[in-house]
């Protein structure tokens, strides 16, 4: 019988066992997987997808790794990485189907290009499409559920298009982050406008978050999610916790719902400070903060 690295092999051409995850996300911090698969087209991302739901292989989906925070012994099971060779994408009037490993960033500016709005918010948003589709990921007052039309997923039932009103959006949530799928492709509804507006609305908010956010330490972005009618950052500096630190995991100075790596933080470091910061919030104010990003692996 063939072993699981044969058999993701026959799917997969890039499979790395025992792959330190902390290469492939943005807080540098994390673990093994098990198997590291990185496919090269969507066909791959569908039969390896496909394969690891039919033969129960637990397995989660990363895209540009800009929102998780992965444990220090790493993931069992198979990690996917989906990013370049699952990047096509067609532009056909005002709408856009574009494939889970586009950057997000980088669509935005080519619908800019275009004299296409309804991206100008994204730009500065370090993500995957299918990262930002399952996170309605957002910006200035804006998220990726004002454009999504239809994704294209697969599930444990095989694959599956699911309409913008089945994914349940509300504030950085979908039905995605809670049901086994696997993002393949999104269809996207943007609007003809002129496009030196777009640019020039696109360039004034990448203006605003160059100064709003630390840009040079690994982050995951924000940590927490804002909870009804406030900040997290806002009460997390009211709290007195900016500038907290375990090891070298630090509460950001210029942000404060932001955690920092400033050299070699571990993931058990970002841990605690979490701890720390909500329970000063929590004294303070008597919030109870939620996490915005995901903890991936064994904690
Ligand atoms: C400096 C910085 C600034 C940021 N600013 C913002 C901001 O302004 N607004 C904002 O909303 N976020 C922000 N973030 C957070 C992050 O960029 C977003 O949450 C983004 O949507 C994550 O995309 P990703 O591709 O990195 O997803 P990942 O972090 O890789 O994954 C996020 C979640 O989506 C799942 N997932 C990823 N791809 C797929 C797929 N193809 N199919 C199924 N599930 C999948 C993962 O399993 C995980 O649960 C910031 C992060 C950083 C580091």
């Amino acid at each position: 019988m063939a072993t699981l690295e044969e058999e993701l092999r026959q799917r997969a051409r890039d499979v790395r066992p025992g792959e330190p995850l902390w290469k492939h996300v943005s807080m540098r911090i994390g673990g093994p997987a098990d198997f590291l698969v990185i496919p090269r087209s969507v066909e791959e991302l569908r039969d390896v997808a496909a394969f690891l739901f039919a033969r129960g292989v637990p397995f989660v989906t990363l895209g540009q790794g800009s929102n998780v925070l992965v444990a220090d012994a790493g993931v069992r099971g198979v990690v996917i990485k989906v990013g370049k060779g699952v990047d096509r994408v067609r532009f056909a009037g005002a709408q856009v189907a574009v494939q889970a490993g586009h950057g997000l960033p980088r669509l935005a500016q080519a619908a800019a290009r275009r004299g296409l709005a309804g991206l100008e918010f994204a730009a500065g948003i370090p993500a995957s499409v299918g990262g930002a589709v399952v996170m309605n990921a957002g910006a200035h007052g804006h998220a990726m559920s004002e454009v999504v039309e239809r994704v294209r997923v697969v599930t444990p039932r095989g694959e599956e298009v699911l309409a913008a009103a089945e994914l349940g959006y509300a504030y950085r949530t979908s039905v995605l982050q809670h049901r086994p799928a696997v993002v393949l492709e999104a269809d996207l509804s943007l609007i003809p406008a002129p496009a030196a507006e777009v640019q020039r609305r696109m360039d004034a908010w990448l203006a605003q978050r160059s100064v709003t956010q630390p840009i040079g330490p690994p982050s995951s972005g924000c940590v927490f999610r804002n909870p009804e009618g406030d900040h997290a950052g806002r009460l997390i500096d009211a709290a007195g916790a900016k500038g907290l630190a375990v090891g070298d995991a630090v509460v950001s100075e210029i942000h404060a719902n932001y955690i920092v790596n400033r050299h070699r933080a571990t993931a058990a470091q970002v841990l605690a400070l979490i701890e720390q910061v909500r329970e000063r919030v929590r004294r303070y104010a008597g919030v109870e903060l939620e996490l915005e990003i995901k903890l991936l692996g064994e904690f």
